[in-house]
């Protein structure tokens, strides 16, 4: 008895798409599920178009999200041998027949045909196997292929739609649709779960599959069912680009979005778990999970809400679990994994993990990524906060009464007990000396001492950062307001 047998095969072409992403995760959850097998396959045989670093980045992204597999990775480019054998046993049964047409030759005698594509020329030549003949699958003139899709049920696509279309190029190499139909057939893939992209050449690989069924000494094997996932849209509803929208794991990992929290998004995407809440922990998803309930019509990829999400999952987070988690983007020179091209504005000697330690409550609240942390607590860590122009300008260059709160914080501030809530009642009772309510009284006051007009609680900052600093911080912006 076994279970399911499913694969992600993608191939190492560039960054990893969030499109591949949710096809992995669906995989993953569909094997979890069902006791089945997770296979990986790197469909690596497109030597143009890859690059090592891509399929590197497919392993840890993969590794970041938690897709464990069970088989894997394989590579297709060391299954040649597979795809010639099976190329082999085709010619034999007649299902492949070399053409030595050239392009031009074909385009012109088709020149004016009802039906575009290659004309069937070479099928009865018995053309010479050589370095200058393609082989062609030779499409059942009559009838047609069901794709039976566990997602849109069955597709009928009449043969006569097909032209002769090439498995093994001239030089040798094999192509996508028997490649692929080999491999799956080959590894005894039970479901083909991919995307929607992915359903035009179905048939070929059917057609495949039907004929390797029916050639002598290849054993026959069932073929798999189907599940083309709905397309990945953006704002405009248009599919996602990859030069226009950030489509990129990798892009999403940097930001600091969490892993569960993007798995979780994910899942969401043409599919929903019972009940209409969001959060849904990977357990519930793996239970939760089938295959039959995933929609057709396009996802919409919206990343305000996986953005919105995250910063749930982050509050969630224990405060030691999110300093473990931020660690990468405050502290990068410890840790093993860091942003792309990441640089912190403080120094190691200037980081102070035990003040972090008591900063990092107030931050975990605030933020929706971990990549939004580094602004939001430089000036704890550097000598001067980075002032932001406009918000000095806002709220102390541009403001009379700014300037008035700042001298009055000082006097006040130089001898009053040092805790967050005298902070605030102090604060708040010089905004009304002055006809300022608190939220106005206290932003001259975080832009002096933080640099900028958001960040973490203020007075629970300032009690963090000590008298001393925060007296400072006022002179000079004072100074800087006047001179
Ligand atoms: N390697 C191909 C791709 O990434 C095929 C994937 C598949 O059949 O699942 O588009």
């Amino acid at each position: 008895m076994t279970g399911p047998r499913v694969r992600f095969a993608p191939s190492p072409t560039g960054y990893f798409h969030v499109g591949s992403a949710r096809t992995s995760l669906f995989n993953w959850l569909f094997a979890r599920q069902t006791g089945g097998t997770f296979v990986l396959r790197i469909e690596d045989t497109d030597t143009e178009r890859n690059r090592d670093e891509w399929h590197e980045g497919i392993i840890s992204a993969l590794r970041w999200l938690g897709l464990d597999f069970d088989e894997g990775p394989f590579l297709q480019s060391a299954l040649l041998a597979d795809h010639l054998a099976a190329a082999e046993a085709l010619v034999r049964a007649g299902h492949l027949y070399a053409c030595d047409c050239t392009r031009e030759a074909i385009d012109e005698r088709i020149k004016g045909n009802d039906k575009p594509g290659y004309d069937g020329y070479c099928r009865d030549r018995k053309v010479e196997r050589s370095s200058s003949a393609a082989l062609r699958f030779r499409v059942p003139d009559e009838g047609e292929t069901v794709v039976h899709d566990i997602i849109r049920g069955d597709i009928t696509f009449p043969h006569d739609s097909y032209e002769d279309f090439i498995v093994v190029k001239s030089n040798g190499t094999v192509l996508y649709p028997l490649a692929n139909a080999v491999d799956d057939r080959t590894m005894r893939i039970s479901h083909v779960i991919r995307g929607e992209d992915l359903l035009p050449t179905t048939p070929k690989q059917v057609m495949m599959w039907v004929a390797l069924n029916n050639c002598d000494g290849v054993p026959p094997v069932e073929l798999p069912q189907y599940a083309h996932l709905p397309m990945l849209v953006n704002e405009q509803r248009k599919k996602l680009s990859k030069r226009k929208d950030p489509v990129a794991v990798e892009h999403y990992r940097d930001l600091g979005y969490l892993p569960d929290a993007f798995v979780n998004y994910l899942a969401l995407l043409g599919w929903s778990p019972r009940g209409d809440q969001e959060m849904v922990e990977r357990a519930t998803l793996i239970e939760q999970f089938r295959l039959d309930d995933v929609a057709h019509s396009p996802a919409f990829f919206d990343v305000k809400k996986m953005t919105h999400l995250n910063g749930e999952y982050i509050r969630k987070l224990s405060p030691e679990a999110f300093i473990e988690c931020v660690d990468p983007w405050v502290r990068p020179w410890s840790s093993s994994w860091r942003p792309t091209d990441y640089t912190v504005a403080w120094t190691q000697s200037q980081f102070d993990p035990a003040l972090f330690a008591r900063v990092a409550p107030l931050v975990q609240e605030r933020v929706a990524t971990l990549g939004e942390v580094p602004a939001m607590i430089a000036f704890f860590f550097l000598d001067e906060p980075v002032i932001d122009e406009a918000s000095f300008a806002k709220s102390i260059g541009g403001d009379p009464l700014g300037r008035e709160m700042l001298t009055r914080a000082l006097a006040r501030f130089a001898d009053l007990e040092w805790t967050a809530s005298s902070l605030h009642d102090a604060t708040s009772a010089l905004g009304e000396q002055i006809g300022l309510a608190l939220r106005k009284a206290q932003a001259p006051l975080r832009c002096a001492v933080t640099g900028s007009l958001v960040g973490p609680p203020l007075f629970e900052s300032l009690e963090l950062l000590g008298r001393e600093k925060t007296l400072a911080r006022l002179r000079a912006a004072s100074e800087r307001a006047t001179s």
